[in-house]
């Protein structure tokens, strides 16, 4: 049977009986560099079965995968090795992009921005609760009011002998009461929507950066662990960019700060252009830009990136308080699949690495890494 293939210390038949770990017989999993009394065979053996399971599943030879494989082979970690036996038994294949999925960690800085996130929807969850609550009883304070009203315009408490005016001094007691409580609702009401405004207006300028009004790099590192999600669901592949401009210091040297500044907007326009549903730009800092590109293959990411290159490297861009023309202004990028790391993050650090690669080589180029 295709599972019963030899799995480390334990084999892959016995894991998959056992549906949980936790049932894992106690000696089933001694990490080799744990067990003294590992012999020169075992290793040989440990490291046969690291190579089967690598060839076995079509997976690269990467630090990623080679871990892996030892965390399963070794049974360092039951917990993988139960996941891919459960795989193999439901007879799906084990390919880079599950084992993405399966072995991701996300960092804390993302985990604590996914908590903010969390935090701000429950805040808006109770504020729209709230308003809805406000709201009917508003509109039924005031129902009861108008009703109440009514009767008591229509009442006549002196029609059996009794005297009228106890009657009458609760009665226009409990109108005020109510007239003074559907005033408080709205303004509570109105106080709630002001509150839903301005925490939209924070959510968006959160994540906006305010000199280009492009997204800024908290928004692009929520965008990448989306796009990334995204693309491992539908099997695509994904290109993270990093655009950084060639020789801005001179240009502020040259034509000053604000001349500076604006330039970068008029470099964040022309990148936004090429933004769409597949394709996210957003400022990373000082003068650089990142991109996310979903894309078929790198040639179809690269041209798409190119072209922006050469957008930019085409405009005639002149500092209007001195005329003068500032030359040409390029930029130089490094292109990375974010498909081919086991962390998105991973990916940002190769882009960097061929953006280095881009400027050593003479900038206004682009280097896919
Ligand atoms: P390279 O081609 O190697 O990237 O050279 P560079 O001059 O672009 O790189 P360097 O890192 O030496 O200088 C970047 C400059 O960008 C320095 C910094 O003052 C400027 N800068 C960063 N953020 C802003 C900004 O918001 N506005 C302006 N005007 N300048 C900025
Ligand atoms: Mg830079
Ligand atoms: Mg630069």
């Amino acid at each position: 049977m295709g599972y019963q293939q030899s799995f480390g210390s334990f084999s892959l038949g016995r894991l998959g009986r056992r549906r949980r770990h936790s049932d894992m017989p106690e000696n089933a999993s001694p990490a080799p560099e744990a067990d003294t009394g590992f012999g020169d065979a075992a290793r040989h053996d440990l490291l046969d079965q690291i190579a089967a399971f690598l060839l076995r599943n079509h997976l690269d030879i990467t630090p990623a995968n080679l871990g892996i494989a030892h965390a399963v082979q070794s049974g360092s970690d039951l917990d993988l090795a139960q996941k891919i036996a459960d795989r193999q038994i439901d007879g799906e294949p084990i390919t880079q992009g599950w084992l993405d999925e399966i072995t991701l960690k996300p960092d804390p800085a993302e985990a604590e921005r996914a908590a903010i996130e969390k935090m701000m929807d429950q805040l808006e969850d109770s504020i729209t609760g709230f308003a809805k609550t406000t709201e009917t009883a508003r509109s039924e304070t005031g129902a009861c009011r108008d009703e109440f009203d009514q009767q008591l315009s229509a009442a006549d408490p002196g029609a059996n002998g009794m005297n009228p005016e106890p009657f009458l001094t609760i009665s226009k007691a409990m109108l005020s009461t109510l007239q003074r409580i559907e005033t408080s609702m709205k303004h509570s009401q109105a106080e709630t929507e002001k509150l839903q405004t301005n925490l939209a207006k924070a959510r968006s300028e959160a994540n906006c950066d305010h000199l280009t009004g492009l997204p800024n790099r908290r928004a692009f590192e929520r965008e990448l662990y989306a796009f990334h999600k995204q693309a491992l669901e539908s099997e695509e592949d994904l290109f993270v960019a990093i655009c950084d401009v060639d020789h801005f210091k001179r240009v502020n040297d040259t034509f000053g700060h604000d001349t500076g500044d604006r330039l970068l907007r008029a470099i964040a326009g022309i990148l936004q252009c090429f933004a769409s549903e597949d394709c996210f730009v957003a400022r990373h800092g000082g003068e650089e830009f990142v991109i996310l590109i979903r894309a078929v293959d790198q040639e179809g990411a690269f041209e798409r990136l190119d072209k922006a290159r050469r957008e930019l490297e085409g405009r005639k861009f002149v500092d209007r308080r001195q005329n003068r023309p500032m030359g040409k202004i390029t930029f130089s990028a490094g292109l990375s699949n974010v498909m081919d790391t086991p962390n998105p993050r991973d990916a940002l650090a190769a882009a960097d690495a061929a953006l280095y690669r881009a400027k050593e080589q003479g900038r206004n180029q682009i280097i896919a890494d």
